[in-house]
């Protein structure tokens, strides 16, 4: 999406954010080997345009980055009062995103097939148009049947969502299909009042899934893999400048190093790392340079 912030009054600084480029992009600053795409759909306009150069700019593929002829990227403003307490205003009800099932023909499915993971968040199906949504469970499960690995988090935005019951049976047709869950307590507490990380653990047992990573802020990750069950500690960073994103660089950080063959242990240590340095950061994307040396770090 578009990102406004307030800076002076009547000026804007403009970038670009969202849960999955977030994530991508993190994956991409620590794992660059990894041939890492954007499936989104954007306009004809100028700023869709520099939307795109922006993901080339990060390293990211944008083979699979579709261009509508009529609709422009949904729209969003970020203001922080006297208090520093954030407040978003959305615009995003035409987006051209909300199309994007529209372009995922077969010949896209067959790319996306030669992939290894194929990630899902429970914003874009919140955001998709909710006829399209059964086409999406199909294209997913083709894309299941050719071997990819399906990665869910339900991101739980509830003004998104028309109500509970829709978002419900929506994230649990995604446990149903997803192989690798990364929810987080918060995600779940709401809509199934589930209150620690082993209650979110429990809940993803009824879905038999492979791979289950609870992020529960500071306090801990819990990990779930062949139902071996793991506790990781977090070491709380003292100098926490804006939590944005923190969830999507471990998701990024996380599905990276899975890839690469390292451990669940190594790999949580990585990704909450990644997380702890983006949260030293204002917004959702860290600089370039900070982050990565701040990523030497943990690698040297
Ligand atoms: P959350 O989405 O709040 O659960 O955060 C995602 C990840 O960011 C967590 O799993 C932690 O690895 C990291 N994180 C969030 N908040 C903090 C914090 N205050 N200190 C250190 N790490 C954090």
């Amino acid at each position: 999406m578009v990102e406004l912030r307030a800076s002076t009054p009547g000026i804007m600084h403009q970038s670009f954010a969202g849960d999955v480029y977030n994530s991508a992009v993190y994956l991409k600053r620590c794992f660059n080997a990894i041939d890492t795409s954007m499936v989104t759909a954007v306009g004809k306009d100028t700023l869709s345009s520099a939307m795109v150069a922006q993901f080339e700019d990060e390293g990211l593929n944008t083979d699979l980055v579709f261009v509508h002829p009529t609709k422009s990227p949904g729209m969003y403003l970020i203001e922080t009062d006297d208090e520093g307490e954030r407040s978003f205003t959305y615009w995003r009800s035409d987006a051209a995103a909300r199309k994007v099932v529209d372009f995922l023909s077969d010949e896209v499915l067959a790319a996306l097939g030669k992939g290894d993971m194929f990630f899902v968040s429970g914003i874009s199906l919140a955001v998709i148009e909710p006829e399209s949504r059964d086409v999406f469970w199909a294209r997913l499960e083709t894309l299941k049947a050719k071997g990819v690995v399906v990665v869910f988090d339900p991101n739980y935005r509830p003004r998104l969502w028309k109500d509970e019951s829709e978002a419900k049976e929506t994230f649990e047709k995604a446990f149903h299909y997803c192989d690798l869950a990364m929810p987080g307590v918060e995600d779940l507490e709401v809509l199934y009042g589930v209150s620690d990380a082993q209650g979110v653990i429990e809940f993803c047992n009824r879905f038999s899934i492979n791979e289950v990573v609870v992020k529960n802020g500071p306090a801990s990750v819990i990990t779930s893999l062949n139902s071996s069950v793991e506790s990781h500690t977090i070491t709380p960073v003292k100098n926490v400048v804006d939590t944005t994103s923190a969830g999507d660089a471990f998701n990024g950080a996380y599905l990276g190093s899975r890839l690469s063959g390292m451990s669940i242990d190594e790999t949580v240590r990585l990704a909450a790392h990644a997380a702890g340095t983006v949260i030293q950061h204002p917004g959702a994307i860290a600089p370039k340079v900070a982050f990565s040396e701040a990523m030497a770090d943990i690698a040297g």
